[in-house]
Formats: structure tokens, sequence, C-alpha cells
């Protein structure tokens, strides 16, 4: 008889989908094995052990049986399903934006411990009422980068690497802040207070970002940096945030 391989990891919902009459497929942030899809079966019927834990943000023990091409999932044991995190429409695209922006930006099988980590503690951070939601995010899209390549330079000028304290441009070719002697194209102008809010938010733990205190201009030229950069270097655009900036317009 072949062994099966069997993988228990922790890992969160991302989103679902329903498959055939009873069944659905969930994409799966995992510890142990980066994303992964698996099958869940019979978890329509309202009576399925699966219910709950299929649904997108459940954080939970996962025991799945490698298939040949999906996983089945077989056995959970919920840790927290964030549906608090539903209550509120700021929280609730803030926490569909996390996950997007790790189904984006992420490849399937790629693990990264690290990354687990910081998208954990940000669903946490997101489920209190202690933070700045918009720092937070901005944090963690900079750790969605770095993690998968394009992390931002700001202690050196991203073109002739030379040390530099602050900058006024980003280039978005070479990922970072650009010297006063560097050629200045391809990227944007920010503000001084933006690139000093942009190094803080890179280097500093996710808990810790609400001891920034920003102006509304600083805030969005941050986010013009990174919603540009997560624009131009993966395949596919997030769409959770596009509500969100139509109703604070
Ligand atoms: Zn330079």
């Amino acid at each position: 008889m072949d062994l099966l391989a069997l993988l228990n990891t922790k890992g969160v919902v991302l989103k679902s989908q329903d498959y055939k009459e009873n069944d659905k497929l969930i994409w799966i942030y995992t510890e142990a094995e980066g994303k992964v899809t698996a099958i869940a079966r019979g978890s329509k019927k309202s009576k399925s052990k699966f219910l709950s834990m299929t649904l997108p943000l459940c954080f939970a023990d996962y025991s799945l049986f490698q298939g040949k091409n999906l996983y089945n999932l077989q056995e959970g044991k919920i840790i927290n399903s964030f549906q608090g995190l539903l209550d509120n429409l700021d929280k609730l695209t803030y926490s569909s934006y996390v996950c997007e922006l790790i189904d984006i930006c992420v490849e399937d099988g790629e693990k990264n411990l690290n990354l687990f980590k910081d998208f954990i503690t940000c669903l946490y951070l997101l489920n209190t009422d202690a933070l700045d939601y918009e720092l937070l995010i901005r944090s963690f899209e900079l750790r969605v980068l770095k993690a998968t390549g394009y992390g931002l330079i700001f202690d050196n000028c991203s073109i002739c690497k030379k040390p530099i304290n602050s900058s006024t441009y980003i280039s978005l070719n070479n990922f970072g802040g650009v010297c006063d002697e560097c050629n200045k194209v391809g990227g944007i102008y920010i503000s001084r207070a933006a690139y000093s809010a942009l190094r803080f938010l890179n280097n500093t733990p996710m808990d810790k970002v609400y001891r920034l205190n920003l102006t509304d201009e600083v805030k969005k030229q941050i986010e013009k940096v990174t919603t540009y950069i997560i624009y131009s270097n993966y395949s596919k655009r997030p769409k959770s945030l596009e509500m969100l900036n139509y109703i604070k317009e």
C-alpha cells in the first residue's frame, strides 16, 4: 500500500469556492507549505463538521491528505475563526485585502515562516480596536514586498548604494530612495516626512506601528508608493481596497 502523505499545519483560509454539489475548494496559506489548495468534501452540507473551518479568514490546525492534484481536508481544529472581522466594513475590507495580497503575491508552495507570522499578527491586530488600520496595512504591504523579493531600500541610495539619511524620491525600478546626485527617473517624489515614515514602517514590528502619528497627506504619499509597487510587480492587481477607497472619496 502507498503511504499517503499527511500534512499537519496551521493555516488560514484565504478564499473558498463551491465545487460540485456538496464540496468546496479552499485556498489555505499554511505555515508548513505556504499556499495550498484543498478540497473539503461535503462541506456545503449544513451538518458538515467542515462548515466553519472552511470559511475565509478561519485560522486553524489543519490535517490535509496529499492527493494527486489537490490536498483533501481531513480534519481541523479552529484556533480563531476571526469572524469578528466581518462586523465592520473597514475590518472586513482590510482583512480581505491582506488575504488577497497573500493570494496574489505569494506563489503556490512558497514557504515563508516570517511572512506567515506577520500575516497572523496582522489579522489579530485588525481584530482589535487599538490601531490605525491604514498604517498596519502599509506595514503589512512592505513585509509582503520584502518577502517576495521587492523589498524597499531606505538606508542607501537604491542606485549608487551610497548611505543616505533621507530622500525626496523613490525609484520604482530600483525599489528605494535616491540620493541627491543620482538621476531621478521612473519614480515618484514624496516628502521627507513620508520617506521617514516609510523607513520606520519598514523597520518596525507590526505591533509597534501605532507609535507613528501621521497626517493624511503623508499617509496618502506612502499609500501611493506601496500601491504603485504592488500594481506593477505582480501579475494580478488586488481589488479589495477599491470599494473602500471609493467610499472614502
Ligand atoms: Zn545615488
